[in-house]
């Protein structure tokens, strides 16, 4: 199937999830998540009108960008280290996975204006997942106010891959219900209006919870 194939068949649950949950569409914004196809393929996203696209490897990232730039907005999904920062922040127009202060040290220093950042939140508390746990994020918030280039546009999260839809329902409604608490603080530095959160299994579940930007990989460009 072609990726507007895809593209229509997401589209129609989508506008079900919103209507479902009293939302409207253009509040949602579709990442294309790259990762496990080719730039020729990455090039028919563009084509079917998704200009926002995901990679999470910084090594894939530079050669994706390399043949693929205008037209399109990266942002870094994958875990990222400090030392990789200088070769991915160029390039992309958010990072998705902060959860480091190192990191965050980093990207205040090689940027010239403030870069978008979600801050990536375990909130299943699984062992083998990135991302701070959920009593740390404030704490986090408040440690990286001197950091003017750092801009906390929102929260990140991946819930589990699991069969009950209402557990993964209540790790969406728990990072969405973070996030209202710390737009509470009003901080200059984190409006934290964003949530990302969805992707492939349980998009739809998450825009009904709030999310704000889904990120699409199998469902969308296929997995070959
Ligand atoms: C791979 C990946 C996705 C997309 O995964 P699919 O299940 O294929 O949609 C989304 N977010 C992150 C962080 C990823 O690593």
């Amino acid at each position: 199937m072609t990726v507007k194939d895809h593209l229509a068949e997401i589209e129609d649950k989508l506008r079900q999830a919103c209507e479902k949950s009293n939302r409207k569409r253009d509040e949602i914004t579709v990442i294309g998540v790259t990762k496990y196809v080719t730039i020729e393929r990455t090039k028919e996203l563009l084509e079917a009108g998704i200009h926002q696209l995901g990679e999470n490897r910084a090594e894939e990232l530079e050669h994706k960008y390399s043949e693929i730039n205008d037209n399109a907005s990266w942002h870094f999904i994958g875990t990222l280290q400090s030392r990789k920062v200088k070769d991915v922040i160029e390039k992309v127009s958010a990072i998705h996975s902060l959860d480091r202060f190192s990191v965050a040290k980093q990207i205040n220093k090689r940027v010239e204006k403030p870069m978008d950042c979600f801050i990536q939140v375990n909130v299943s508390g699984e062992e083998a997942k990135h991302g701070l746990k959920i009593d740390e994020v404030l704490p986090f918030i408040e440690s990286l106010s001197g950091y003017e280039n750092v801009h906390i546009k929102g929260l990140m999260t991946m819930a589990p891959h699991v069969e009950d839809e209402d557990e993964i329902r209540h790790v969406f409604r728990e990072l969405r219900e973070l996030r209202d608490e710390i737009q509470g603080q009003q901080f200059a530095h984190a409006p934290c209006h964003d949530l990302s959160m969805g992707m492939s299994n349980d998009y739809e579940i998450a825009v009904e919870e709030g999310a704000t930007h889904i990120r699409l990989g199998s469902i969308l460009v296929g997995s070959d």
